[in-house]
């Protein structure tokens, strides 16, 4: 049987599939997870959506489409072009955040645009963006990691959310902050390195302290600082009042500890300093990565090869997806709406004037809140994302959805959003399409298609060029290569230049990571040898000071919970709950408590429990873990109605990423009284 190369639909590793024209899936260069070996359960899944629906009934897509147009054309006549609200997607393909930026500024003219990222990638594209100048998670290829003696893992488990990385791993030794006790610090404790267990939302402070006790230590690259950085005496006088102990007292991390992993960080010859959701997701979580930037820029990791500072991006498009116009801030190539350039040159790719171009609108959790309030959006378009499951406060979340004249959602599965919409569109998934995807690394991957999609199912693409036609509107192509090709025009010049890279490039075998500006550039797999990407060439260290996370525990909330991921879930699991493989090993949500916690709110282990916050209940099963801290709870997020963590998550933002603060709030754990 024929087999197709693409990628996994899943993360932002994508790592390389065959996939059959029966669906079968096989690993193509290198392993797959759990969570990639089994993705094909989804083609052809019992529950796919095959037909659009109205009001929960089958309906043609002529019916469906003029609906949408006749209702938003409505809208916008009334209420003008902001009631019309879009929101997008970390594993929407370049093509199709790309046409969606498109659509929403030019066929709707609405600034309401913005997209699940902001969720889990904005507050380490803010830091890196004034860092260095640009933002690629990481500015070196993955491969560099091979080589790598020692590794800092920031607030990421990727023994569970990416598992072949570890294999890129297993020569270093490895420090994991986490306040968890994950499969990802259990490897580095067999390492030879260490667990570094903070209470959540004081990570900023132990980047700190490990830069006090570098600079103390004498670890610093003073050379690096003079010829490649500024800003580090302001750092320093920062980072000099934050002594091991001190730290020690207020994150709970040995004094001991952090001098040990400040000697392996100056010590190591190729050395890694990686960031990922754990150090983001806080109210404060551009101060905190940028924390760990300073750390790395004073030892002189980044540009230099063998050593470095990244980020370690999550959805499968969340590179790409942040570069091409979907985020309220944004138009394609990464520049900034609000500069007159950019908004020349995209305009006179789209052959609009400029003017005309609505300018920043709002983040996707003040977009959330305002819908169906006097002056906020009155109708959304959802395009891959599940925002009842995946958006902090969710029980507000659904009070706002209802709250709308009109929901839309495009979607592969009758997901928890999908089945609160007015409107269902179903559309094609990874393998059943053609489009580009950007990992982690900003290589440019191929998504082809191995099978026809189900009668009576349409590309995102086409949904949305329909949707433009039926406004009135041209040049919204359906067809993946040529809105590539449009996405190169826009992108060029930009800070993420795409304008070399085509599809006959990409098919011929080319390893591209952009920026990329001619057909005849190499493209760049590794960014600020020699310079970084500001005016000066150099990298900029902003001092940065511990603050509280925005709400911390008292007499009726005593206790910190945090969020993250399981090994057999993606994201808000609307598809790997349906496979029946991965809901096996994890089908409901439990909450990880310390034994002492537990007995002391009444609870056994495997009993239902009831985590309460300011903002909602969640149930969750109770699973006793004698490594975690006692002060803290963790949820997995995966899971939707009484049991979405999101229902206690604390919606307070990033003053400059404009992210929630997922990570840590304060809840109380009570015995169940249903479930
Ligand atoms: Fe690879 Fe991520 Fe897919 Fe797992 S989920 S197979 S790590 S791309």
């Amino acid at each position: 049987m024929t087999r197709t190369a693409t990628h996994c639909p899943y993360c932002a590793l994508q790592c390389g599939q065959w996939v059959s024209g029966d669906g079968t899936v096989d690993a193509r260069g290198g392993g797959l997870c759990q969570k990639g070996w089994t993705s094909g359960a989804l083609l052809g899944h019992p529950e796919r959506l095959t037909t659009p629906l109205l009001h929960g009934e089958p309906v043609s897509w002529d019916v469906a489409l003029g609906f949408v147009a006749d209702r938003l054309r409505a809208l916008r006549a009334e209420h003008g072009p902001d009631s019309v609200a879009v929101f997008g997607a970390g594993g929407l393909t370049n093509e199709k955040a790309y046409l969606l930026g498109k659509f929403a500024r030019v066929a709707l003219g609405t600034s309401q645009i913005d997209y699940n990222g902001r969720f889990c990638m904005s507050s380490a594209a803010a830091a890196g963006n004034r860092a260095f100048g640009v933002d690629r998670g990481l500015p070196f290829p993955i491969s560099d990691l091979d080589g790598a003696d020692l590794v800092v893992l920031a607030g990421a488990n990727v023994a569970e959310t990416m598992p072949p990385l570890m294999g890129r791993l297993q020569n270093a030794r490895l420090v994991v902050v986490d306040p968890r006790r994950t499969p990802t610090a259990e490897r580095a404790i067999a390492s030879g390195g260490l667990h570094l267990q903070p209470v959540p939302g004081t990570d900023l402070v132990l980047a700190l302290g490990l830069l006090h006790a570098a600079v103390v230590d004498g670890h610093v690259d003073s050379a690096y600082l003079d010829d490649r950085t500024n800003g580090f005496d302001d750092v320093w006088r920062v980072a000099a009042g934050w002594w091991p102990e001190r730290v020690e007292r207020l994150c709970g991390v040995p004094a001991a500890d952090i001098r040990t992993v400040a000697g392996w960080l100056g010590r190591s010859r190729r050395r890694y300093v990686l960031t990922a959701r754990g150090a983001e997701q806080h109210a404060h979580g551009v101060a905190t990565v940028t924390a760990w930037i300073n750390l790395a820029l004073a030892l002189g990791l980044p540009g230099r090869e063998g050593s470095g500072f990244g980020t370690i991006t999550g959805q499968g498009n969340g590179q790409g997806g942040r570069e091409h116009g979907q985020k309220s801030d944004q138009l394609p190539g990464y520049r900034h709406i609000s500069d007159p350039a950019a908004r020349a040159h995209v305009g006179a790719v789209w052959g609009v004037d400029p003017e005309t171009l609505p300018g920043p609108g709002r983040s996707a959790t003040e977009l959330l809140d305002a819908l169906g309030r006097p002056g906020g959006p009155k109708a959304m378009l959802v395009f891959g994302s599940n925002v009842l499951v995946s958006a902090p406060g969710s029980g507000s979340v659904a009070e706002r959805l209802a709250a709308l004249d009109l929901l839309v959602v495009a979607d592969v599965l009758p997901s928890e959003t999908a089945m609160a919409a007015d409107v269902v569109l179903p559309v094609a998934q990874w393998a059943e399409e053609e489009g580009t995807m950007t990992n982690l690394e900003g290589r440019v991957q191929r998504r082809r298609r191995a099978m026809s999609p189900p009668a009576g199912v349409r590309t995102d693409l086409q949904v949305i060029s329909g949707l433009a036609a039926e406004l009135g509107m041209k040049g919204f192509p359906a067809e993946p290569e040529s809105v590539f090709d449009e996405l190169r025009a826009a992108s060029a010049g930009g800070i993420s230049d795409y304008a070399g890279i085509t599809y006959e490039r990409l098919d011929a075998g080319e390893a591209l990571h952009w920026p990329c500006p001619t057909p005849d550039h190499p493209g760049t797999p590794r960014l600020f040898a020699e310079r970084f990407a500001h005016p000066d060439g150099l990298a900029r260290m902003v001092a940065v000071d511990h603050v509280e996370s925005a709400e911390l525990p008292d007499a009726e909330f005593p206790l910190r919970a945090t969020t993250g991921r399981v090994l057999v879930h993606y994201q808000s699991g609307a598809q790997t709950r349906r496979v029946a493989e991965l809901a096996a090993v994890a089908r409901e949500a439990f909450v990880e408590v310390h034994p002492d916690t537990a007995q002391r709110a009444g609870l056994d282990d495997g009993e239902w429990a009831e985590v309460v916050s300011r903002r909602g209940v969640v149930r969750a099963r109770v699973r006793c873990v004698g490594t975690l801290r006692p002060d803290t709870v963790f949820l997995p997020f995966h899971f939707g109605g009484l049991q979405s963590a999101n229902l206690v998550t604390n919606p307070a933002l990033d003053p400059t990423s404009r992210m929630p603060e997922f990570k840590v709030c304060a809840v109380r754990l009570e015995r169940a009284t249903v479930h």
